[in-house]
């Protein structure tokens, strides 16, 4: 039995009675009603959405008022940036003038099973919790309407990560009419069928969907348009290697990766910083895939949209985490903000391991999944890869101009570090001389935009052939189909006399095919071969340093 303390007990004197307690209760529920001018719970709907991989889920943000001692609760898997929005919406409310509600808040992010992570639903939870305390004056969110933002202390709204995938998942759900903040209109602007309501202040959302004052959709033509190439990266510049130019024009025609040995200065990182310039345009759902990318990372937010394909030159100090992608919440890697562009690798050699084995998936699959406990996320990660590396450690071997200053074991272990899963999925290994002093006198023989046309030309000669899909994804026998038979028996001769595998066989014949749509021939020819097999550097090399001595010896010859 419960010992009654001596307050409770009625024979104490000036005791209070349980009734008078009730009472108690029920004036301090009375009073609070009155404050809050209520009757009963008060409810409303918004709708927004979550970031989920390279995508964005829609989202229904429920907000209630009742009555009670306040207190606030977001429920529906919040993260901790979530959880803070509270006191960001409490400062940004009073700041605009607005008396923030009273009573038991609660606010639930539907579905409850899906993570919500980041900052765009502080303007969604503020105005749901506005139209919640207004809501018997009959006051509903339109069912047309999503919304995303950050709210400042002030009342501002700032510009929010993620925005085009959140557009993107809205237009799916049928809301076609999206607030988001005015940093991200322009990004928000480039998903065709919605119109973008550019919000900058807490007091302009609630005017807009109170009816009051609506905001101005946001108009495309307001964009500048960015120039596709900037003159200062130009191919031209790059003088005295009319042989590497060549062979990149092929590697952006046929979609071949490729790989650049030379000693350090002679242009390598200058020639890959150009190529994506030679690269065809790209088609609109590979640049809203690349954009919705960095759109996640928040890259998009002061140019808006990405006009050229990315070139991404991660250090080799970066983690296998930074290149694939990683951490809580889980965010895309260098590899997939190279989709649809570039991804150089300096110095190949000096990446770890990890990380140049972690490229093999997305090399052949174009996409990486990451897994978790919970949930596997998987991005696109379809990049061109570009590589470039010395000769040995120290950069001079067999070379003219210094000395090479790194033993025999240094270099076979140098030249041991390209792992030969790697080195299979690059088709071409082409070797670049130093550059002769006199060839500083005049400029390149190639423009970007010459380079282009003929990059363009190859491409559109492959489609008229009926072949969907890039040159580097062809499969032996549709090869040999399209090799005459003077091709195929040089492709022999080559194998015979430098003692080539298979692999190296195909790999040859699919740089010989992108040679004959360079120059229009329906049959990869003897020429075809004998050129392609010149970007085969690599077969058959111990010792990095050979195939610069023998590049030297075919450019005397
Ligand atoms: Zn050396």
């Amino acid at each position: 039995m419960v010992k009654k303390r001596w307050w409770e007990n009625e024979n104490v004197p000036g005791h209070i009675s349980n009734a008078l307690l009730r009472t108690a209760r029920e004036v301090m529920k009375h009073v609070a009603m009155c404050q809050s001018g209520m009757s009963g719970p008060k409810y409303s709907q918004v709708y927004s959405g979550a970031l989920s991989g390279d995508g964005a889920i829609p989202i229904t943000i429920e907000c209630m008022v009742a009555t009670g001692l306040p207190k606030r609760t977001v429920v529906g898997l919040p993260g901790s940036a979530v959880r803070e929005c509270m006191d960001r919406i409490w400062s940004a409310m009073s700041s605009t003038g607005i008396l923030p509600p009273r009573g038991v808040l609660t606010v639930n992010l539907a579905p409850a099973d899906v993570a919500k992570h980041g900052t765009l639903f502080d303007l969604p939870i503020a105005l749901g919790l506005i139209l919640a305390d207004a809501s018997p004056s009959g006051k509903r969110w339109p069912d047309d309407h999503a919304c995303a933002g950050e709210l400042s202390l002030n009342g501002h709204i700032q510009p929010v990560k993620g925005i085009l995938p959140f557009v993107l998942a809205a237009r799916r759900s049928g809301r076609t009419k999206i607030l988001v903040p005015a940093g991200n209109a322009l990004e928000a602007s480039h998903v065709p069928g919605v119109t973008v309501y550019p919000v900058r202040t807490l007091a302009q959302a609630i005017d807009h969907v109170s009816c009051e004052s609506r905001i101005a959709p946001f108009s495309r033509h307001r964009r500048i348009k960015e120039r596709r190439t900037s003159r200062s990266m130009d191919v031209s510049d790059v003088v005295g290697q009319t042989y590497a130019v060549d062979a990149l024009t092929v590697a952006a025609a046929g979609g071949h990766n490729c790989i650049m040995i030379g000693p350090p200065g002679c242009g390598k990182t200058m020639l890959a910083e150009r190529f994506t310039g030679i690269l065809p345009e790209w088609s609109e759902q590979l640049a809203l895939e690349a954009n919705c990318i960095h759109s996640l990372r928040g890259l998009l937010t002061e140019k808006g949209w990405k006009q050229e394909r990315p070139f991404r030159s991660p250090h080799h100090t970066i983690s296998r985490a930074g290149m694939l992608g990683g951490g809580r919440p889980i965010v895309p890697g260098e590899a997939s903000l190279a989709h649809g562009g570039v991804l150089f690798l300096d110095e190949m050699t000096q990446f770890s391991r990890s990380v140049l084995e972690g490229l093999r998936e997305p090399l052949e699959s174009r996409r990486i999944v990451l897994s978790r406990l919970r949930d596997a996320v998987s991005f696109p990660a379809g990049f061109q890869l570009i590589a470039a590396i010395n000769p040995c450690p120290c950069g001079w071997d067999r070379s003219e101009k210094k000395k090479c200053t790194c033993s025999d074991v240094q270099k076979l272990q140098y030249a041991a570090r390209l792992s030969g899963p790697i080195l299979d999925r690059i088709d071409m290994h082409i070797a670049l001389l130093p550059v002769d002093p006199a060839a500083f006198q005049s400029r390149g023989e190639s423009t970007t935009r010459e380079l282009r046309v003929m990059v363009r030309r190859a491409i559109e000669y492959r489609k008229r052939r009926r072949q969907a899909v890039p040159n580097c994804e062809l499969s032996g026998p549709d090869l040999e189909s399209l090799t005459s038979s003077e091709g195929l028996d040089h492709v022999a001769d080559v194998m015979a006399a430098r003692a080539l595998s298979a692999r190296s066989r195909l790999r040859i014949l699919r740089i010989a095919r992108t040679c004959a749509d360079m120059d229009g021939s329906p049959l990869v020819r003897r020429l075809d071969v004998t050129r392609a097999a010149s970007y085969r550097r690599l077969d058959g090399v111990t010792e990095l340093g050979m195939v610069l001595s023998e590049q030297r010896n075919r450019v005397e010859a």
